[in-house]
């Protein structure tokens, strides 16, 4: 027997990988072993049809919360990610360094999904943030413990997070940018800025990113955001930033960070986020509006971002921030098993951003089959 286990029939979409078409794909011993069409069935010990199913790279989802307030997805992060394709979730800075053994303890002993983590430049991470934001308090800024804290974790950390928004940092300067930036020189990653609303220009901030650094939440409609006070264009400060390798990344979430028309006006002008993700907790994957990455996709293809354009976004680019280029997020041979099967429904779906506005799509990529190291981990259940 050749393979473990054969994906037969399905539309395969990887795009960087430079896989596309009705093909099978071998797994054997957890890894993808060959992708081609009419692969030979007697050599498998089992099969899985995918038929008028896309066949994509299992889906890295580079900003989402396992850890919000010491729990929040916890022990329901498998559930909630693998449901929308997900076997790679990064947790955006949900602890820091006072708390961050305790978000390895989590993920090390309740979550089998792929995980990494930012760790944010506050001590406390966002536990408690809602009652005063993480950084409002200056002494909680601990660049030095952040940069400890991934030189201990390098098999986990991946980055530095900082937040800035209003009532979140203590000083509404580029002082916090800065304290971030030297965290993560010292610790050689990249640093993720949070912007929604944030009380400095972009711009302002963009001066102190390098390539490899994200912006994340980069379609708020809020004070600051990727485009100038009267939301119109997007600011050739932007443009420039991301044709210099900063990554834009969308991280729908709740609370004024995704906004459709900001949306729809962006990608006219060209400009497409550089990952795809979800700022995923318990609440709005359970209650909305985010419900889970293959949603946040279909979102974006309803404004018209081609399927193969989210599946790179959502696969290739968000896997090599993980640190884990070639190994996930493609299904070339060699990679890790990784794989989600997709329907892409037709039909009538009520999409909503964070904003209160709602647009009726018409076609929505929904998980049939997740599987991580050639198992299945996800089968949703028959409707
Ligand atoms: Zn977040």
């Amino acid at each position: 027997m050749k393979y473990d286990l054969l994906i037969r029939g399905g539309a395969v979409v990887d795009p960087a990988g430079g896989l596309r078409g009705l093909m099978d794909v071998g797994i054997a011993a957890g890894k993808i072993v060959e992708v081609a069409p009419g692969l030979p069935e007697a050599e498998a010990r089992k099969v899985i049809s995918a038929k008028d199913r896309l066949v994509t790279p299992g889906l890295v989802d580079v900003h989402a919360h396992i850890f919000v307030n010491s729990s929040d997805m916890g022990e329901h992060t498998d559930r909630l990610c693998n449901a929308g394709g997900v076997t790679t979730v990064c947790d955006a800075g949900s602890a820091g360094s006072a708390n961050f053994a305790g978000l390895r303890f989590v993920v090390d002993s309740a979550v089998r999904t792929r995980a990494r983590a930012f760790v944010n430049l506050s001590a406390i991470g966002i536990a408690g943030a809602a009652r005063s934001g993480e950084l409002a308090h200056f002494p909680y800024a601990d660049p030095e413990g952040c940069a400890q804290t991934i030189a201990e974790n390098r098999d986990f950390a991946i980055g530095v997070k900082l937040r800035y928004g209003p009532g979140i940092v203590w000083e509404y300067t580029t002082e916090p940018v800065k304290v971030a930036r030297r965290a993560a020189d010292m610790a050689g990653v990249p640093m993720m800025v949070h912007i929604t609303g944030t009380p400095l220009p972009l711009p302002d901030i963009l001066a102190h990113m390098k390539p490899g650094d994200i912006v994340t939440h980069c379609f708020h409609a809020g004070d600051h955001g990727i485009m100038g006070p009267e939301k119109q264009l997007v600011l050739k400060e932007v443009v420039e930033a991301q044709r210099h390798g900063i990554i834009f990344d969308c991280a729908h979430g709740r609370g004024g960070h995704f906004n459709f028309p900001l949306i729809e006006k962006a990608l006219d002008q060209g400009f497409l986020p550089d990952t795809i993700s979800t700022d995923l907790t318990f609440g709005t994957a359970t209650r909305g509006p985010v419900f889970d990455l293959t949603t946040t996709m279909s979102k974006l293809m309803h404004f018209g971002v081609t399927l193969d354009d989210v599946v790179a976004r959502a696969t290739a680019t968000p896997a090599k921030i993980a640190g884990l280029e070639g190994v996930v997020g493609t299904l070339r041979p060699g990679a890790d098993a990784d794989v989600a099967v997709i329907e892409l429904r037709d039909g009538n779906f009520e999409f909503r951003d964070t904003d209160g506005n709602v647009v009726a799509g018409r076609r929505r990529l929904i998980t049939q089959t997740t599987l991580k190291n050639g198992r299945v981990i996800y089968e949703r259940p028959a409707e």
